[in-house]
């Protein structure tokens, strides 16, 4: 009786208040509300971590699969996305930038919207997207065509459409949008084709342009169509022109702090690859060669576009260890407000929320050669020797000299996110031990062209394992436990307030492991490889957990000896969805 008259209450309220559906309030409180997940993170803070402990330690081994959902088509390929969960319905993106609205019940597709892509799209690192961003009425996504589009909720109707940038001269769009005060904000991918990272916002409702910031020095933003301010300094950190292409895509998207009103976007490896082109002198001698900011995390006004402060993880960045990875915010177990992020370089970082100062940097990977630490500074202490050379001093000039790097290009962690436990105050990390060996080469710019000027070959530095799950106490960087996995991990890591820390392989187990020990106590086979981003959520006092399932990503389209590790793997394109039931929850 009770329920009945609430429901028809909220009903009059609802039809009353001019703005319906996902709310700024809905997406600062995702984290708490346990029967949706509309932002990308599950919460703004990135944290991944659920407070249900319905399902948890003792019970985990009665989570039955409840519907499954194919892509259907012939486009199979890497699937990437996170989720979404609202209102009754799930909406996910898949490759070649498609979006389904699933019954959250049944498992069947409410409606369905293809891009229609043109040819010649240029994706680097295949045709993936790691999710859409709700706001209002609305579904919003990017597409390997370097657009954002805002669908209708309910239809899957095209709102609005419009370009990021031009993808003739190689941009691209995979990330999740981001919402933040009825702005959408986006990045830009095509960090390999000599583009220049962007951060740009833009009305929600209207689509239309209301900041943008470029995030390589010397390159001007804009406010409300007027000129801004420039970003840095012109040729500060950079030589003559080369900041005009000098790369560092924004292209995982960005994260925003409610606590300090700051978006943090990551950027990307400067431009070209071969580092000598953009920097003849050594690190030691200031920053002039360090190319902000590119490889760097960035701290950025939300109402302005103006840059609030910087920190680049690695100056005069010549491995293509990109600076995107996400950015966790976390209080310590002092109870200082930090953020923590797990680099392609191999260090994890913590930085000081309020102004992105550095705090502390460990290794997360076993073998790193490019640097001997990270000083008090935050800056890593170089290990010159093991620069890739620059062919102006080769004999023929054509090729530098050849040195092996580890971590890999494909980095110590790539995009896959890792979770934050509130549970137990440490940080679960996808990682993967791979090195590679890399020359430079010359090159000169041309629109739409790679533009690396460095050749490589990635191998793996132990017979056994590439992939790595490694549990992380941030206040001292120990390794709590790792899972070894023979394939490189690519998907994503939530953890729950049940003890639970769940993520998936490239050989198609889904698993969850006891968040103390890394012990597994449940998994499922999906079918293909798990590249996506698991999510939980609450319906009807049952636990649900979804994750999508469909191999793909950059690993098996860069070979070298990390190919024989994967070329066996299948594709698909799977939401599976599981929970615990009602009468199984106490039961073990
Ligand atoms: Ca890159």
């Amino acid at each position: 009786m009770n329920r009945f008259i609430i429901a028809v209450v909220a009903g009059v309220m609802t039809a009353g208040v001019a703005q319906a559906g996902v709310t700024e309030d809905d997406l600062n409180n995702d984290q708490a509300n346990t029967s949706q997940v509309v932002t990308n993170g599950m919460g703004r803070h990135l944290q991944r971590y659920s407070p249900l402990d319905t399902l948890n330690k003792d019970n985990v081994q009665n989570l039955f699969p409840v519907w499954a959902f194919s892509l259907g088509g012939e486009k199979q390929r890497g699937q990437e996305t996170q989720p979404l969960i609202y209102d009754g319905v799930m909406y996910i993106t898949g490759s070649y930038s498609r979006v389904y609205a699933i019954d959250l019940k049944t498992g069947e597709e409410i409606w369905q919207y293809d891009a229609r892509l043109p040819e010649g799209i240029l994706p680097c690192c295949d045709v993936v997207n790691r999710g859409g961003a709700i706001y209002g009425d609305n579904f919003y996504f990017g597409t390997l065509d370097a657009r954002i589009v805002a669908l209708d909720l309910k239809t899957g109707d095209v709102k609005w459409r419009k370009k990021i940038a031009d993808y003739k001269a190689g941009y691209s769009y995979t990330a999740a949008p981001l919402i933040v005060d009825g702005l959408v904000i986006t990045g830009n991918s095509g960090g390999e084709f000599g583009i220049v990272g962007e951060v740009q916002a833009r009305n929600a409702e209207t689509g239309e342009l209301v900041w943008t910031r470029p995030v390589i020095e010397g390159h001007m933003g804009t406010l409300n169509g007027e000129e801004s301010t420039m970003t840095g300094e012109l040729n500060a950190t950079w030589p003559g022109d080369m900041w005009k292409t000098g790369g560092g895509a924004t292209w995982l998207g960005g994260s925003y702090d409610h606590d300090t009103d700051t978006l943090v976007f990551g950027t990307g490896n400067p431009a070209p690859w071969n580092s000598h082109l953009r920097n003849a002198g050594t690190p030691t001698e200031g920053n002039a060669g360090d190319n902000l900011y590119a490889a760097s995390r960035i701290g950025i006004d939300p109402a302005s576009g103006e840059i609030k402060w910087h920190f680049q993880t690695t100056p005069r960045e010549g491995w293509d260890y990109d600076g995107v990875n996400e950015v966790v915010a976390y209080t310590d177990r002092d109870g200082n407000k930090r953020f923590a992020t797990a680099d392609r370089n191999g260090f994890f970082y913590v930085l000081n929320r309020e102004d992105g100062k550095f705090v502390s940097a460990t290794p997360f990977v076993k073998d790193i050669t490019w640097a001997s630490g990270i000083d008090d500074t935050g800056r890593p202490i170089f290990i010159e020797d093991n620069r890739p050379g620059n062919p102006a001093d080769a004999a023929d000039g054509k090729k530098g000299s050849v040195v092996f790097s580890s971590p890999g290009f494909l980095g110590g962690k790539n995009w896959m996110p890792m979770a934050f436990s509130q549970n137990t105050g440490n940080f679960y990390v996808p990682s993967n031990e791979w090195g590679m060996d890399i020359w430079n080469e010359p090159i000169t710019y041309k629109k739409g062209a790679a533009y690396l000027g460095s050749g490589f070959t990635i191998k793996p530095n132990y017979e056994d394992h590439i992939g790595s799950l490694k549990a992380i106490d941030p206040d001292t960087g120990e390794l709590k436990w790792e899972f070894k996995n023979e394939a490189p991990l690519w998907g994503g890591v939530m953890t729950t307030a049940g003890g639970l820390v769940f993520t998936g392989t490239p050989e198609g187990k889904f698993i969850a492991f006891d968040d103390e020990t890394g012990e597994q106590l449940w998994s499922f086979q999906t079918g293909s490889g798990i590249v996506g981003q698991p999510v939980t959520w609450e319906m009807d006092g049952e636990q649900y957990v979804s994750i999508i399932s469909g191999w793909g990503g950059a690993v098996p389209l860069w070979g070298g000896e990390v190919a024989k590790k994967v070329n066996y793997l299948n594709q698909g394109g799977t939401v599976w969805t599981f929970k615990l039931p009602k009468q199984l929850a106490a039961a073990n």
